[in-house]
């Protein structure tokens, strides 16, 4: 067969399948490698991205106009109050973004691929150059020519030997149907999301769509549980005793409502997940590598699949400018690498702002929360804080 036009794909999450159908629209023939099956299973996590963002997919055919999202215009900050349940709301701001279920997103990125464009079990374990040959090798001990290849395999990527670096804390997340909390009065979710604050942490709380019907999708970011590694992750049957801190932690420092809600939550439906970020790699040759595996964030910037996604258009773009693929492989990390780092550098700063040396919350006034967010920002402009200049405006 012609190799001529072949892109060996490596991950077939968010980043693989947006590179796939990118680099397709340029007239190459993606093949896309995925360690797991071939039908990745509902992640049931919520993710967040810019409307404008959600546009431009839909409008480039990434996404089908009956995605599922849901809509939030503004982002509420709560205190502690004795006596409200609630909690006391200590900022409000606008925040336009897209909500919706990881699933759909994949979904809807995978449909677009073909049966065999897309290969499920295919575990990468690495790249070997000969001259002016590369192959990739296969965990089941195969080999397979690759001329030209994007590296999509998340922050463990195959393809870099630095290694991402943790924080001193973790984000616990859980996510379940509303049905099991239609007792509560949930009104501040509708079209806002909500930010609960306590002196070493704080916890997001949204409505996103699930498969069957509204999930609560939740996330606090705080200290482990007593004997955790910083790099401990899982979902589902965390032990007992993980558990039992959580609930300690929410009941002591959220606001009952919301303590109630992280309560509620099922053993298989609570998660854990080390916090860490990852800089851009300097120099790939000519291997593009795209979303998590190009540089992670700290989820609190909300930019994880966002990245990807602009990841993938960028390389449409550029793929249809440059029909080289080591000047395109050059170009990608020149336009892409400094909105990387950018994007890195915002992640360490609102996390180490908000995780690990939060400001007296309960102390502030809403203008005081306005400076406080503009320096953390620091002339970084973000989606979720339109309002709050960036360097130069
Ligand atoms: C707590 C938390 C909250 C988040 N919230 C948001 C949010 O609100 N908004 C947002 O935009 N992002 C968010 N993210 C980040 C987002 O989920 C990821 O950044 C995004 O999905 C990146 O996708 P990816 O395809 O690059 O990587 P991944 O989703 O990690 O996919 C990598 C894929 O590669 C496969 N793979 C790995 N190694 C190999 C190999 N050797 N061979 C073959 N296949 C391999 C894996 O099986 C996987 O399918 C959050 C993340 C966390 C942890």
């Amino acid at each position: 067969m012609n190799q001529d036009r072949d892109v060996a794909i490596v991950g077939g999450s968010i980043a693989g399948c947006a590179a796939a159908i990118a680099v397709r629209r340029n007239g190459y023939r993606p093949t896309v490698f995925e360690r797991g099956a071939a039908e990745l299973t509902e992640r049931g996590m919520g993710v967040v991205l810019p409307v404008p963002l959600w546009e431009s997919l839909t409008a480039r055919g990434y996404l089908r106009p009956d995605t599922p999202k849901r809509l939030v215009h503004r982002r509420i900050w709560l205190v502690p109050e004795r006596g409200d349940a609630r909690g006391r709301i200590a900022w409000s701001h606008s925040s336009e973004a897209a909500l919706t279920g990881w699933w759909f997103l994949w979904h809807a990125l995978r449909d677009r691929l073909t049966e065999s464009e897309y290969r499920g079990d295919s575990a990468v374990y690495g790249m070997e150059r000969d001259g002016k040959h590369t192959v990739l090798r296969f965990g089941d001990g195969g080999i397979r020519p690759a001329t030209r290849i994007i590296a999509a395999d998340g922050h463990r990527s195959v393809f870099r030997t630095v290694r991402h670096e943790y924080a001193d804390y973790v984000a616990w997340r859980g996510s379940y149907g509303t049905g099991r909390i239609a007792d509560l009065d949930l009104g501040l979710l509708d079209g806002a999301y909500v930010t609960t604050c306590f002196p070493f942490g704080h916890g997001v709380f949204a409505l996103v769509p699930g498969v069957e019907g509204t999930r609560l999708d939740w996330v606090v970011y705080g200290p482990r549980a007593p004997g955790m590694s910083t790099a401990q992750s899982g979902f589902g049957g965390l032990p007992g005793s993980a558990a039992g801190f959580l609930h300690q932690l929410a009941g002591r420092h959220l606001p009952p409502l919301w303590a109630t809600l992280v309560e509620r939550t099922g053993e298989a439906e609570l998660s854990v997940h080390p916090v860490a970020d990852l800089p851009p790699a300097e120099d790939t040759g000519d291997v593009l590598l795209a979303g998590d595996a190009a540089a992670l964030v700290r989820p609190h910037a909300a930019s994880g699949a966002g990245k990807a996604l602009r990841d993938a258009l960028a390389i449409e773009d550029l793929a249809a400018a440059y029909p080289d693929w080591p000047e395109l492989a050059a170009r990608y990390r020149w336009v892409r690498n400094p909105e990387a780092a950018r994007l890195v550098a915002l992640g360490r700063r609102l996390g180490r702002r908000q995780v690990e040396h939060p400001p007296a919350w309960d102390r502030m006034t809403a203008p005081d929360y306005a400076a406080w967010m503009s320096s953390v920002l620091d002339g970084t402009a973000h989606y979720l804080y339109p309002w709050i200049p960036a360097a130069g405006q």
